[in-house]
């Protein structure tokens, strides 16, 4: 169900993409799946010695239907949604994706497996901080797409900015990208700003262990 990466830090491998539990001294959950992932991610709480009622915000890296559709499984919890603040409007369904771009083409045609969560949402800005985290803002996947970096838990959630393929990191490609030249800048800006950290979560593939910074570096070097 969820496989600990570190001390306080789990990986939920749901088909297809990921997500992850932290605890920080607030239960967190990094991003929600898809929404027929609902009962594994309760599940996957109950397996790191939780319950529902323990989970007290969600961190969203950013607005797609495979990471914000298992939303609805907190609906009637008090967990605090908190988004980069260009997604946040998606989020809440105030505002459609653009039908200008080819990948706000691809999120309206998933909008039927999307619906607003019941919970509050906090959008998050470039430096904000969440518990031990850090907003790091890396728009071109989505315009609102976020990392957070816990110096404390040496852990950094990179969402689709970059996803693991045959055991290396890989930034997001075009098709399922806004803007390749930002996810390039974002990387670049990523590496140069973030501290060092070993844990490396992506939203897709599988996540490292040990020397996520270093890994991220390598692949600004392939840019
Ligand atoms: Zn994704």
């Amino acid at each position: 169900m969820v496989t600990p990466l570190a001390n306080d830090v789990w990986w939920y491998d749901l088909s297809g993409t990921n997500a992850f539990l932290v605890d920080d001294d607030t239960l967190t959950l990094v991003d929600a799946g898809m929404g027929f992932h609902a009962s594994e991610l309760i599940g996957g709480l109950r397996a790191a010695g939780f319950e529902l009622r323990d989970l007290d915000r969600i961190l969203l890296t950013h607005f797609d239907m495979d990471h914000v559709g298992g939303l609805g499984a907190f609906d009637g919890t008090e967990v605090t949604i908190h988004v980069g603040a260009a997604d946040a409007p998606l989020v809440t369904g105030e505002r459609k994706p653009p039908l200008s771009n080819h990948k706000g083409l691809i999120q309206r045609l998933g909008g039927p497996l999307v619906s607003a969560p019941d919970n509050p949402v906090e959008p998050v800005e470039d430096g904000d901080t969440v518990g031990t985290f850090t907003v790091y803002e890396t728009p071109g996947h989505t315009p609102g797409h976020v990392c957070y970096v816990s110096e404390s838990l040496s852990t950094a959630f990179l969402g689709d900015l970059v996803r693991e393929s045959g055991g290396r990191l890989e930034p997001s490609p075009w098709v399922v990208s806004y803007d390749t030249a930002a996810v390039e800048r974002s990387l670049r800006s990523l590496v140069e700003r973030a501290p060092a950290f070993e844990v490396a979560a992506m939203g897709h593939g599988v996540p490292f262990k040990r020397e996520g910074s270093r890994r991220l570096a390598d692949v600004v070097t392939t840019l």
